[in-house]
């Protein structure tokens, strides 16, 4: 399948839709799911146009992976999390609902399951406070 140019989050990354970010840098940029499946769900996903993870290169990758870790322990800090489960699909058979590659960052506490994927639209003021939390763990350090 072609990349789609006009999905949800390349539209994000032109400006054209907004979005609660926590990261940008040259290669990658993090936001807020408006769908959380936890409080502090968090997506980082690469500038470049790539569908998925046989469309990455290593250096993106890396890249990838190297905000992934930044910001997972920023995400773990903001939540008071005991653990992070990272997700990541591919294709719709995986469940991939949005072709724009992306990793899941979720916040874990032993005793709360997971809320359902793409289910419910998250308050907008909520998920401010919830970004604004992780840019300041990003901030003082992680
Ligand atoms: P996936 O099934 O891995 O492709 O997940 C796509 C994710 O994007 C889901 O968790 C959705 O809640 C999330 N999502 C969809 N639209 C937006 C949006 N406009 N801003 C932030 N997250 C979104």
């Amino acid at each position: 399948m072609a990349y789609d140019a006009n999905n949800i989050f390349a539209r994000i990354l032109r400006g054209e839709v907004p979005a609660h970010r926590v990261h940008e840098d040259e290669q990658t940029v993090a936001f807020m799911d408006v769908m959380p499946q936890a409080d502090g769900h968090t997506l980082v996903l690469p500038k470049a146009p790539v569908e998925n993870l046989f469309e990455l290169d290593d250096e993106m990758a890396a890249a990838v992976m190297h905000t992934v870790r930044r910001v997972a322990a920023a995400v773990k800090t903001a939540f008071d999390a005991d653990g992070i489960t990272l997700m990541q699909f591919n294709g719709p058979a995986a469940g991939q609902t949005v072709f724009h590659f992306h990793m899941h960052i979720l916040p874990r506490h032993a005793d709360r399951p997971l809320r359902g994927h793409g289910r419910t639209m998250a308050d907008q003021a909520l998920l401010a406070e919830h970004a604004r939390r992780i840019r300041a763990a990003l901030d003082a350090g992680g």
